[in-house]
């Protein structure tokens, strides 16, 4: 408010000066603080806004950023000043994780953000890349939660799926489910490259079996994010038979204690599913090959 009505005061000057800013006498008790071209500036608009009352501040909306987004925001930033010349290899992610503060699955969340973008590659064995300017595509990934943020939050939360779909799962409901599974194993024997399908459909018909709609609803939008661009752009990393013939097993231990009507095994089995796939795709990709 009292910028606003220095501003208006200083368009007031301005007017009684016949309009010509260079020209201006200015009381110091009316303009003592506000630029003069803030003044300006905000003449065209400020008589619109006194009718409407109080006027919008010039602030900009604030919105939290995630974690990954930021550090991904700071290595763009040295790519752009050529701290990072086009082909060059980023240090390694445990060095980037020390110098930022942060830990290195969010490093690896921020590097495979920028590789959706287009402005990395990560090569498995050897390094991250700094890929030239012209194949980025920037924000692609914006509003897309990290892969681990997501595992965790698909940790928390399916676990107790599992564990309330073990006491409430009706008969037909894990015929269901097994179904699924067996729909995910025939996917993947037909040599389906990504049995997501099967995959997507054991996890929510697990939620269905909690019989609760919130719990589904809440799953769906999980998967929703699991099967966008920066989870797949992580996961093409290591792809592979063996990746999800251990999904399978990991799968039937879960249907098996859903079907025993088991809810302390029902929730420690999905709980190390998820683990393990935190697990998969957080092994090294510098030095170490990944494993699977
Ligand atoms: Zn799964």
């Amino acid at each position: 408010m009292e910028v606003w009505v220095k501003a208006a005061r200083a368009r007031r000057c301005v007017a009684e000066a016949g309009g010509q800013p260079a020209k201006l006498v200015i009381p110091l008790d009316q303009c003592v603080i506000a630029p003069v071209a803030f003044a300006i500036t905000k003449c065209s608009t400020a008589r619109a806004r006194k009718d409407r009352g109080p006027p919008d501040m010039p602030f900009q909306s604030i919105e939290p950023r995630r974690l990954y987004r930021q550090i991904a925001d700071q290595i763009r930033a040295l790519i752009d000043s050529g701290e990072f010349k086009a082909g060059a290899r980023l240090p390694p992610e445990r060095d980037l994780a020390k110098q930022l503060g942060v830990s290195r699955p969010s490093v690896r969340e921020a590097l495979i953000a920028l590789e959706v973008e287009g402005l990395v590659e990560v090569r498995i064995g050897s390094g991250i890349y700094v890929q030239p300017a012209h194949a980025a595509v920037s924000g692609a990934a914006e509003a897309q939660a990290g892969p681990f943020e997501l595992l965790r939050a698909r940790y928390v939360i399916e676990a107790e799926c599992a564990a309330l779909a073990a006491k409430s799962a009706k008969d037909s409901q894990v015929a269901a489910i097994a179904a699924a599974l067996e729909e995910m194993q025939q996917e993947f024997e037909a040599g389906e490259h990504h049995p997501l399908g099967g995959d997507r459909l054991f996890h929510m018909r697990i939620a269905e079996a909690t019989n609760n709609g919130a719990l589904v609803a809440v799953i769906k939008l999980l998967w929703e994010e699991r099967t966008g661009p920066l989870y797949k752009q992580l996961e093409q990393h290591y792809d592979s038979p063996a990746l999800w013939n251990a999904a399978l097993g990991e799968h039937r231990a879960v249907l098996a204690a859903i079907g025993a009507h088991d809810a302390r095994a029902a929730r420690s089995a999905m709980q190390r599913h998820l683990n393990q796939a935190y697990k998969r795709f957080t092994t090294g990709w510098g030095s170490v090959s990944a494993g699977k």
